[in-house]
């Protein structure tokens, strides 16, 4: 890497050391010929996944806003969301082979996840929403219910209204 300041290729690595996480390595440098230091990051490299959106639309996927989901769904139960976080990372090497996903298929791998992880009855209720919805749109529903308290529907076999989600598609 040639120097910023002179241009000379032969730079010396005078610091090494992991950061964000462990995810990148930082480099201090220092150029052999005029003295000058800099900092280089070297980072894993990850092909962009985009998400196509029932509209049609992309996006490029964001696994944090997916986790949240799943957070709102299962809790917040450290050794569970941990085991998903891994399962996560495997279903997103599945998707990014072909770098686009839609949001349908990300909705339906999570639910399926989710079923052989968490066997809690208000998982199997979720199941029903995403023949519906795109993930934003199951979210948002999710948090409702979780908010009104109506998540044990599925113990008393009553099912949740579909014609308020079909309306909140249209
Ligand atoms: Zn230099």
């Amino acid at each position: 890497m040639k120097c910023p300041s002179c241009g000379h290729e032969q730079s010396k690595v005078t610091d090494s050391r992991l950061t964000d996480s462990g995810t990148a390595v930082r480099r201090r440098r220092l150029c052999e010929e005029c003295q000058s230091r800099w900092t280089t990051f070297e980072r894993m490299q990850t092909a962009t996944l985009y998400v196509q959106k029932k509209d049609g639309t992309t996006e490029p996927y964001d696994r944090e806003k997916l986790m949240r989901g799943i957070i709102i769904a299962c809790g917040k139960r450290p050794d569970l969301l941990q085991r998903i976080r891994h399962q996560v990372s495997e279903l997103e090497e599945v998707w990014a082979t072909t770098g686009t996903v839609t949001s349908r298929q990300i909705g339906e791998d999570v639910v399926e996840m989710l079923r052989d992880t968490d066997d809690i009855g208000f998982i199997r209720f979720i199941s029903v929403y995403y023949e519906y919805q795109d993930i934003e749109t199951f979210q948002r529903e999710l948090s409702r219910l979780v908010e009104k308290g109506s998540a044990p529907a599925v113990a008393t076999g009553k099912k949740p209204s579909q014609q308020s989600l079909l309306d909140d598609a249209a």
